[in-house]
């Protein structure tokens, strides 16, 4: 079992982060295996490098280690541009130059997303049209579904394509659909103007080069990772056994987001909290077991 903890280095870790970062490091020690740390920083404009040093004093505080080398995206847009080419060549992207408020207005009403309130509604495709001649510096880079369903068979074939969830929402077996992929994530976006990828390449990307063959995460990437299979079938990269948790959240029953410091773990250790009071605060009760050699 090979599994990675992927934080973004935008702010300080807190109990959902733990929440993760704890259930991997209990399944990795169940069977044996290689936890492995990645820094999900290509949004330059957010990551901090004192998060990132609060990241690891956070994680050994809790008792965890990881397998060196960290990796840090930052370092890797080579290999998304790579990745995005060959998605290029086979003719399945477009550049877009809509704002936001383009979209808004596209989209005339504003309505929430059909399959899942944690996407927003699909791009309603007003730069469809337009051919990868016509780029211009400043556009982003989407991927036409309708063509990507189409490059990995059509919607018959896209049935055969799936993954294994074993969280204990989903569990089992998820083959894709061409009408939830389409209504759900449509024409996404696969290189942000700004950065020129976007979280889903880089994703698929780095699972495969970091041979993962777990992932856990929040239950809020689950509708995402249909698109994440997609990729995968579309770049040739491997499928892993995924594990999505229940979310954090906070006593009002909203999830836990960055800006929520009495949950970060930094503000609960300078009150006092220790990394066994963390555990009993998320209903992991069971002592950690002793590392095990690799
Ligand atoms: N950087 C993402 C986060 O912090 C990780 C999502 C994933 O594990 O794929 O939520």
């Amino acid at each position: 079992m090979r599994q990675r903890f992927a934080p973004s280095p935008s702010g300080f870790l807190h109990l959902g982060h733990a929440f993760s970062a704890l259930t991997i490091w209990a399944q990795i020690r169940a069977v044996g295996g290689t936890f492995l740390l990645r820094i999900e920083d290509i949004d330059q404009t957010r990551a901090r490098p004192a998060f990132e040093e609060a990241i690891f004093q956070d994680l050994s505080w809790l008792g965890l280690s990881w397998t060196p080398p960290v990796l840090r995206q930052s370092r890797r847009f080579f290999f998304y541009q790579e990745a995005l080419n060959k998605l290029i060549s086979q003719g399945l992207c477009y550049p877009c130059s809509c704002t936001r408020r383009d979209i808004a207005e596209a989209l005339s009403a504003p309505q929430e997303n059909v399959i899942t309130n944690d996407l927003p509604p699909p791009y309603p495709g007003t730069c469809r049209h337009r051919s990868m001649a016509s780029r211009q510096e400043n556009d982003a880079i989407r991927l036409d579904m309708g063509r990507a369903i189409a490059a990995v068979g059509g919607a018959r074939a896209l049935g055969e394509l799936g993954f294994d969830e074993t969280g204990p929402r989903h569990a089992g077996r998820h083959l894709l659909q061409a009408d939830i992929l389409q209504q759900s994530h449509g024409d996404i976006v696969l290189a942000r103007r700004d950065i020129g990828t976007s979280y889903h390449l880089a994703v698929v990307v780095d699972d495969a080069a970091q041979g993962i063959s777990h992932v856990t995460r929040g239950e809020d990437m689950f509708a995402s990772t249909f698109l994440h299979r997609l990729l995968q079938a579309l770049l040739s990269l491997p499928t892993p056994v995924y594990h999505h948790h229940r979310l954090i959240r906070d006593d009002n029953g909203k999830r836990l987001a960055k800006r929520d410091d009495a949950r970060a773990l930094r503000s609960l250790r300078q009150a006092g909290a220790r990394p066994e009071d963390i555990r009993r605060m998320l209903g992991l009760m069971d002592p950690i077991p002793p590392a095990r050699s690799e």
